[in-house]
């Protein structure tokens, strides 16, 4: 196919209206026809007056011929001259006589005596050659426009003279002149009302056209409704017709591509990843809330501004910048500083127009920040783990060799061997049993398995404190308890019983002999407070926001010589979890510590 380039500037045509166009045309033809006609007929009644005139002329000078014929032969000049002088007074009209010689013998306005030879006047000599003779000229003598006859005169089979009758044409001129005028007012009344004709034509066939043109404006600026002309032209009638059906496809397309762009929108904008297109300039098309979230920008604001003031991220402007210079897919893990330190997946991808020409690129964003504190959790829990089990592990296996390379001989040795080995294995007995139990409780939590019922919090807290009994009598330590008989709410007995049995264990593994532990439970507007308070060693205060962390301990070698796992706590943080609740502590080093747990306390109790 040829394909035709036309610059600008071609293109720019001098554009008049098409009411004008019309107009001006019918005005221009109803002009040349009129000037046509005019001049046609004011020429035709011109010929014919000429030719009546001519005709009278010739009838005259053959009436005068009969007369002058009985003067040629003799030739009589003076009774010719005569006749001439007096017909020229009776019909008004110049008679003259010629000689074949060109002489004239009479006539009826002047001497012949004084007049010149005619020999070379046309209508002379065509009538010699070929009757009659006729011509117009402009007369000298009676200074107007003049019409000559001439007609011979034969006698004896020779022509004897020529007799010439003339009358002036200027009358002619006159009655055309008047006829013309009359013609021009009738012209001039035709062209007014062929240009009012011509005014409404034009009118009617461009007014619909202009509606059209309307519609189509109107189309164009979103609105569909049909506006058809009002027109009795075929043609007018099946463009408005075909521009109906055009209307109605393009709202239908319309419509379409309204509801997939919502529908785009409803996408991004639900969506957790976040979305940025950007052109070829690295200027921001669209961008979603996700987006807008992660960068810490209006997703309004940014639209047309460059990536570089949107996100000031150097390692994210080169993403972006890669992602536009490369065909394929991209994949990156950025870290982004200015944004509390956000780890995020990046996806980049070409972004092509209709044609499949790249007209930008589209990012998407993964916030993995989550991920990878979990990962990094998960990554310190087994470190501590296996920290946990080492210590253990490498003494049981240390004293097993002792025994074995002798020292099983030597039975005081040995039995205090054996002890230690029984220490060890009941702490890493501790540790796993802690540590299935917190996983456990985790499980339970996250397929929120927990069964709660309605129980009496003093029979749990009773049941708790028996199971301490042992520890806190070897210690002489009195556990007091105050609470309600009725307090009654929903919890998982088992569950909440282990959270105080570690509660209490604590506040006896770190409070000295004979110490008090108290356990209360107070009752607030929208929960229950279950509180071990004792008089210990008190936590730091520096502690305090890590020691519900798995394996974090305040004196790590206290805690194993106690027979710590360091996960008590966190158990009990999660326990209080379960229940919707949370844990709380209070400490003064070396007065005591109080730790609480919160449960939500239903409405109706
Ligand atoms: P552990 O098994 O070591 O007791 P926990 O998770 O129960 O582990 O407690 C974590 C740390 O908190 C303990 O190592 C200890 O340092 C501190 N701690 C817990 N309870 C008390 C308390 N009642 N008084 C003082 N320190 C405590």
């Amino acid at each position: 196919m040829a394909s035709v380039t036309v610059s600008k500037s071609k293109l720019v045509v001098k554009r008049t209206r098409l009411f004008w166009q019309l107009y001006l045309s019918y005005l221009l033809i109803t002009f040349i026809i009129l000037t046509a006609v005019t001049w046609y007929t004011s020429e035709s009644l011109r010929y014919f007056f000429l030719e009546e005139a001519a005709s009278d002329l010739q009838v005259r000078a053959r009436l005068f011929k009969d007369q002058v014929m009985g003067y040629l032969d003799p030739l009589d000049r003076e009774a010719i001259d005569l006749l001439c002088k007096r017909a020229g007074r009776d019909t008004a009209t110049c008679i003259t006589v010629i000689l074949p010689s060109g002489k004239v013998i009479g006539d009826s306005v002047k001497d012949p005596k004084k007049m010149d030879n005619h020999a070379d006047r046309p209508e002379f000599i065509m009538a010699l050659r070929r009757p009659p003779g006729r011509s117009i000229r402009f007369s000298q003598t009676l200074k107007k426009d003049m019409m000559y006859v001439g007609i011979p005169v034969e006698t004896g089979g020779h022509i004897s003279a020529v007799i010439r009758a003339s009358t002036p044409i200027d009358t002619i001129d006159i009655v055309i002149k008047k006829i013309q005028i009359k013609i021009a007012i009738g012209i001039l009344a035709i062209a007014i009302l062929a240009a009012v004709f011509s005014l409404f034509i034009s009118r009617r066939i461009t007014r619909p056209i202009e509606q059209i043109k309307e519609w189509a404006d109107s189309i164009a600026h979103g609105e569909f409704q049909f506006r058809p002309p009002v027109t009795n032209s075929e043609e007018i009638a099946g463009l408005s017709e075909a521009m109906h059906q055009m209307a109605i496809e393009l709202r239908e397309r319309i419509g379409t591509v309204i509801q997939q762009r919502n529908e785009i929108e409803a996408v991004l904008s639900s969506m957790v990843e976040g979305v940025i297109a950007v052109d070829m300039e690295e200027r921001v098309i669209s961008m979603n809330h996700a987006a807008a979230r992660i960068l810490g920008v209006s997703p309004t604001e940014v639209r047309g501004r460059s990536i570089q003031e949107v996100a000031r991220d150097t390692v994210f402007q080169q993403f972006v910048r890669d992602t536009l210079s490369s065909q394929g897919v991209l994949e990156r893990d950025i870290v982004l500083s200015s944004n509390n330190e956000e780890s995020l997946n990046g996806h980049g991808t070409s972004l092509c127009d209709a044609e499949g020409r790249q007209i930008g690129a589209l990012i998407v964003l993964n916030d993995v920040t989550r991920l990878k504190k979990l990962e990094e959790i998960r990554r310190e829990f087994v470190s501590n783990v296996s920290h946990e089990i080492k210590t253990p592990i490498t003494a049981i296996k240390g004293f097993v060799e002792t025994l074995q390379d002798g020292a099983i001989r030597e039975p005081e040795n040995a039995e205090r061997f054996l002890e230690i080995i029984g220490r060890h294995a009941d702490r890493l007995e501790a540790i796993v049993e802690d540590l299935l139990s917190l996983s456990k409780i985790e499980a339970r939590a996250e397929r929120q398995e927990v069964l709660l019922v309605k129980a009496r919090l003093k029979d749990i807290i009773e049941t708790a404190i028996q199971i301490c009994e042992v520890k806190a009598s070897a210690r002489e330590i009195d556990v007091k308890l105050s609470c309600k008989e009725d307090i009654t709410t929903k919890l998982n007995p088992p569950l909440l019983e282990q959270a105080i049995v570690n509660l209490i264990d604590n506040a006896i593994k770190y409070s000295s002999e004979r110490k008090t532990v108290w356990i209360e439970v107070s009752q607030k507007e929208d929960e229950f407070v279950i509180s071990v308070r004792d008089q210990g060693c008190g936590i730091e205060r520096r502690h305090l926001g890590r020691i519900f962390e798995r394996f974090y301990r305040v004196d790590k070698a206290r805690s194993r010589r106690l027979g710590g796992t360091g996960l008590g706590l966190a158990i009990v943080k999660h326990i209080a979890q379960l229940h919707g609740g949370h844990v709380t502590v209070e400490s003064i080093p070396g007065k005591g510590s109080t730790f609480s747990i919160h449960l939500p306390r239903p409405a109706s109790s």
